[in-house]
């Protein structure tokens, strides 16, 4: 820059220098000086103009540029614009790759502004949901889609499940819609749909088929057990009386199993309990307590203890919460040695109302933790059939959970205990007063 500023004042102190003798011998130094200084600035205004014109026609400003302060101007605003003309195209080309990646997605993408509006979508979102981009731009999302489900799902910032519904433009289609906010304040959304009518049907056909076994098995299992019943009732020979305790013991172990299964797959139909009500768990909790006494005896005694919030009600089906938390406490006690100390506790833990029943067993290896929670998934099969268990119970207890918007934690450790929470969220937590005031509305 200095050599610049250099080069100006070397060409004002040129033009005084060629003008200023002139003046001299003219007697006119003013008139001199100022012819001077015109023709130093003219030179200025002509560069000024060209520049302007150049800028104006958007042309290319080519070297060579001139040796002073406005050849470092020219030189700069040429850099500055091939480096704008690179990033665009740059940027172009980033475009059309984004275009050609979104539109060979089978997903359907659409992007929701703040107020969830259709910002952007992809091709394949007008096959799945009829939404058509730019057609449906600044359209309300849940409006384009209508259907009651997504209304709310959209309204709970919880998206960590996705949402099934059918196709609005074919309703044999069945979408999966999962939602990622992102941006600032998190105030965008991303919704991605995704077409699972084939693993739809699939688990529909698998659901439909172990009901429908379930059901054909319960009938001839009805005679045998009608059977055996009446066979009780006679007189055995000895050698036929274990074969006899056996086949009974069979056909309970099938029953059970049976049942459990009908259960799941009556679990697994609705998506809430079609009975929500205000449910006094403390007095569930206490008749459980009862039975597992029993069960305790049964099993060579075990020390059970009861910590209650006798405030804490929930809402939801009875009959379900029965058998999950019957379930876990059964289990602490059919799955551990005699002598275990089973705590059942139930409170409020910041915004979650918590059943935990703790054991001080033998405790779960790590691998199988998750996967207790499977059908048939038993840690120790011979163990868990000579108990009695169908290795459904866990399966059961997660549903019921989920069903009322909960969550199935578990933890062990090997040689200390295990520890199985079924955590629920605020919206499902009713005091003893809010029950009386849900009991008169209802
Ligand atoms: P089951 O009918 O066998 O009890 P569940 O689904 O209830 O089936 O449990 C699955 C398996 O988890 C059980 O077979 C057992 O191995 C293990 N399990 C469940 N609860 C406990 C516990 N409190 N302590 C140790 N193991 C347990």
């Amino acid at each position: 820059m200095r050599d610049y500023l250099k080069i100006e004042f070397s060409h004002l102190f040129g033009s005084l220098l060629i003008f200023m003798p002139i003046g001299y011998l003219l007697h006119q130094l003013p008139a001199a000086a100022a012819t001077a200084f015109i023709a130093y600035f003219s030179k200025h205004g002509y560069y000024l103009i060209r520049l302007a014109m150049l800028i104006n026609q958007r042309e290319r400003i080519e070297p060579p540029y001139p040796a002073d302060i406005w050849g470092l101007i020219y030189k700069e605003i040429s850099r500055h614009r091939t480096r704008s003309r690179k990033r665009k195209r740059t940027l172009s080309r980033f475009a059309s790759r984004f275009r050609k990646v979104t539109s060979s997605i089978p997903d359907g993408l659409i992007l929701l502004n703040k107020s969830a509006c259709i910002e952007w979508a992809n091709p394949a979102a007008n096959q799945l949901l009829n939404i058509s981009w730019p057609r449906d731009e600044n359209a309300q999302f849940i409006k384009r889609i209508n259907h009651e489900g997504l209304t709310d799902y959209l309204k709970n910032p919880d998206y960590s499940k996705p949402i099934e519904l059918p196709s609005p433009i074919n309703k044999a289609l069945i979408v999966s819609i999962r939602v990622t906010p992102f941006g600032g304040k998190k105030a965008q959304r991303l919704v991605v749909a995704r077409d699972i009518t084939e693993v739809y049907k699939l688990n529909q056909t698998r659901r439909d088929f172990v009901s429908n076994v379930s059901h054909e098995l319960r009938t001839p299992l009805t005679v045998i057990s009608g059977f055996l019943e009446n066979l009780g009732e006679n007189e055995m020979l000895p050698f036929q009386e274990r074969p006899f305790t056996l086949m009974q013991q069979q056909a309970e172990r099938m029953n059970s199993i049976i049942n459990d299964l009908l259960a799941l797959s009556r679990l697994e139909l609705g998506n809430a309990p079609s009975a929500e009500k205000p449910v006094s768990v403390p007095d569930l909790l206490r008749r459980i307590a009862d039975q597992a006494q029993l069960l305790a005896e049964q099993n060579g005694g075990c020390q059970l203890t009861l910590d209650v919030n006798d405030n804490l009600w929930l809402l939801g089906e009875e009959n379900e919460l029965m058998s999950a938390f019957s379930n876990l406490v059964f289990n602490a006690i059919i799955h551990t040695p005699p002598g275990t100390e089973v705590t059942v506790t139930w409170l409020r833990l910041e915004k979650e109302a918590c059943l935990t029943v703790t054991d001080t067993g033998p405790g779960i290896k790590e691998r199988h933790i998750p996967r207790l929670t499977e059908r048939f998934y038993r840690v120790d099969k011979a163990r868990s059939r000579q108990s009695g268990g169908t290795g459904l119970g866990l399966a059961i207890v997660k549903h019921i959970i989920s069903r009322h918007d909960g969550e199935l934690r578990i933890s062990s450790q090997l040689g200390v205990g295990s520890s199985f929470t079924c955590a629920f969220p605020e919206e499902m937590i009713l005091t003893k007063t809010e029950k009386y005031l849900v009991s008169e509305t209802s």
